[in-house]
């Protein structure tokens, strides 16, 4: 069966059929715009990039080129910053690994300090454990009861030995977003790299690389409308020039950076989908916020008692993360199945442990089993809304 971008742009209306998809967070469908952009790449130009002796390795690396200056355009970055990688997990991973290998080949026996909070994504999370285990000193900072860091707390935090910070901007399950503009003066001022993880910023909020003195930033396709298995990370290259090791060694691709054939689709993918997001980012995020607003009221007017996670205003436009008064999530399952939110807020990778983002802004595992997180999108209509107000208040034990 040949799937058609006509096929594709029906999958939402089929999905409504079903049900009502509201995790935007976890996952975005591909824009029919970026799937059409793709499929060339499939066929005619399936070349491999790095085949510079004819047209077909051409044709693939004009699409690449193109894309590195669609994002890079889009992040108010250079072209030559742009070093496209396989996940945002990657490119979290690299950061830290990447920084740390290149500090110990310059001064092995210095001391290294990095510096996190303890409601990072578990690919920056976890990445700094096994840093922990390699010598590293990392500091997981506390959050305020939003879940975000306190910039006197990362003043207090910081060592003369700390080379890095890497904080989330807007947080995955709360979507409080991080003062990242003052984090990244604080991180100038004591001349110390900040990372920051934008998975879930990108396409929400303005991001300006450059002007915001970001000197590492990572984030993912299949959160802005483009395909999964594809990403980047922004590296800047100069003022300072941040220089990272590989992670991945071999054929020296992406000027010996990132090794493996370049998966062009997917990277043509994450331009267009860069240029979309790009071009009606203004009204997407005013249509985003207006909407997120009239979801709350409809849901706190139709179910008492509710309580938002996170930041009432500086959060992402697209989330709500929200607590019910003493209903556990797992009991309403049965009758939410066509809602297709998240309820994995207690129990993340089949385990029955709290997530530790709920856990860092002071919730207790009953209150973790009582939470959801619903997140909107690009097809998103104020009639989805009503329907999912519906199902959900439709579920509630009265
Ligand atoms: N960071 C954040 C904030 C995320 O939300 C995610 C995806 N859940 C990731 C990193 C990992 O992204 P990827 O799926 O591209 O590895």
């Amino acid at each position: 069966m040949e799937i058609t971008s006509e096929k594709l742009s029906t999958a939402a209306q089929t999905a409504s059929d079903k049900g009502l998809y509201l995790d935007y967070n976890a996952t975005t469908p591909v824009d029919p715009q970026v799937f059409t952009a793709m499929e060339p790449y499939f066929k005619e130009f399936f070349g491999n990039p790095a085949s510079v002796g004819h047209h077909w390795g051409w044709a693939a690396e004009n699409g690449v080129q193109k894309a590195r200056m669609q994002v890079a355009s889009f992040i108010g970055a250079k072209s030559s910053e742009i070093t496209f990688t396989s996940s945002a997990t990657e490119s979290n991973n690299w950061v830290i690994f990447g920084l740390l290998s290149k500090l110990r080949e310059e001064n092995p026996n210095q001391p290294i300090h990095f510096i996190t909070s303890c409601v990072e994504h578990s690919s920056v999370i976890k990445a700094m454990l096994a840093a922990e285990k390699q010598g590293v000193e990392v500091d997981f900072l506390p959050v305020n009861k939003y879940g975000q860091v306190e910039i006197e707390t990362l003043r207090q935090a910081i060592k003369p030995h700390t080379k890095l910070i890497s904080l989330i901007w807007v947080n995955n399950e709360i979507g409080s977003i991080n003062p990242i503009l003052e984090i990244a003066q604080l991180a100038k001022e004591k001349q110390i790299y900040l990372h920051t993880d934008a998975t879930q910023a990108i396409g929400k909020l303005k991001v300006d690389v450059t002007g915001m003195g970001i000197d590492l930033m990572s984030f993912s396709a299949h959160k802005m409308y483009g395909p999964k298995g594809s990403a980047a990370l922004y590296i800047r290259g100069k003022d300072p020039k941040v220089v990272l090791n590989p992670l991945i060694y071999g054929g020296g691709q992406e000027k010996g950076l990132r090794s493996g054939t370049l998966n062009v689709p997917a990277i043509v993918g994450l331009g267009v989908a860069s240029e979309l997001c790009k071009n009606g980012l203004d009204s997407e995020i005013a249509r985003m916020t207006s909407l997120r607003n009239l979801l709350w009221s409809k849901l706190q007017a139709a179910i008492p008692g509710l309580r938002l996670n996170g930041h009432p205003m500086e959060r992402s436009p697209i989330n709500l993360n929200i607590t019910l008064p003493g209903i556990k999530v797992e009991s309403l399952t049965a009758k939410i199945q066509k809602l297709g939110i998240s309820t994995g807020s207690a129990c993340s990778s089949g385990s029955m442990t709290i997530s530790h983002v709920l856990k860092g802004i002071g919730l207790s595992p009953e209150e973790a089993q009582c939470t959801f997180r619903i997140s909107l999108g690009r097809w998103t209509t104020e009639e989805d809304i009503q329907r999912a107000v519906d199902i959900l208040s439709g579920a509630i034990p009265t």
